[in-house]
């Protein structure tokens, strides 16, 4: 990215890494963040990124002058975050941001849930995305230049989305709304912004998921926002450019809910 035009989005020499970039919504973040400029680690889960993350990384070195690079962490497993993160930022004597996106989903009726079931949802979600922040920020504070923090919540943490039967979803991402706020709070002095995106409906694996099992909310779901639509991945690319960059540097503590609309009515 230029730093002549609103250079206060440029990302250039900052180091940041993205969780649940194996794929989908963290993927596209995670590309945006390289064309304005950052180095990127991809933290997922999966033994191997999707078919789409090489192109990208390719695209990082060439167009870019920037590097992608993938790490095989499961969120729960703490000391492993925090050695992965700690060599992270030990390599590049700085760490700048994170964006919080690796998240599971179970669509099971409240009177059926199981605990177990609850516990693995909570633990990814809530306890995962707080691990995370917690390992990010230790570094942060460690090499001294502050960051920014970007937790993805959902727009299902502040409503209950009509016909989509997912209690602790849902409950799990009103958690990571207020941890934004206690997160900011407890961080501020030390020049770290936390935020959360609140995405409505995306279309992405988890998404499609849902679909294989009931159709026809291809068609009943992109009625209930304002646009009358789904929304795509790259969507939310500006956002994540936005809070992780200085042309967010007054905010935190706050949800950018981006869902067309469909909480507003
Ligand atoms: P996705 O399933 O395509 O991606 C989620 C990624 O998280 C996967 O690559 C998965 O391997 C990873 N992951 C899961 N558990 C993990 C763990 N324990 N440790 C590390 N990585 C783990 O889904 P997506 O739609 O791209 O979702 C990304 C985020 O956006 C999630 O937090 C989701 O809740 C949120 N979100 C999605 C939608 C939507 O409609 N798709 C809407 C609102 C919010």
């Amino acid at each position: 990215m230029s730093t002549k035009s609103l250079p206060e989005f440029s990302l250039s020499g900052k180091v940041i890494l993205v969780s649940g970039a194996a794929r989908g919504l963290g993927l596209t973040q995670a590309e945006a963040l390289l064309e304005a400029g950052a180095t990127v680690y991809a933290l997922d889960l999966l033994p191997a990124p999707s078919p789409d993350f090489e192109p990208i990384a390719a695209r990082a070195e060439k167009e870019f002058g920037t590097r992608l690079h993938y790490r095989q962490v499961d969120v729960r497993e703490v000391e492993q975050l925090n050695s992965v993160v700690g060599d992270i930022a030990a390599e590049h004597g700085r760490l700048d941001g994170l964006i919080a996106a690796a998240g599971i989903q179970q669509e099971t009726s409240a009177l059926e849930y199981t605990a177990a079931d609850a516990n693995r949802m909570f633990e990814v979600n809530v306890t995962g995305v707080f691990m995370t922040s917690q390992a990010v920020a230790k570094q942060m504070i460690k090499y001294g230049n502050g960051g920014s923090i970007v937790l993805i919540a959902s727009m299902s943490g502040s409503v209950a989305n009509k016909g989509l039967i997912c209690p602790a979803y849902n409950a799990s991402k009103a958690a990571v709304i207020q941890l934004a706020r206690n997160l900011a709070m407890e961080w501020g002095p030390h020049n770290i912004r936390v935020n959360t995106i609140s995405p409505g409906y995306i279309v992405t694996a988890m998404v499609e998921a849902l679909f294989v099992r009931y159709p026809e909310r291809r068609e009943t779901w992109p009625k209930d926002n304002m646009l009358g639509r789904f929304s795509r991945p790259d969507e939310y690319r500006g956002a994540a450019v936005f809070l992780l960059s200085g042309a967010s540097s007054f905010m935190t503590g706050a949800d950018l809910r981006m869902d067309g609309g469909h909480s507003a009515w």
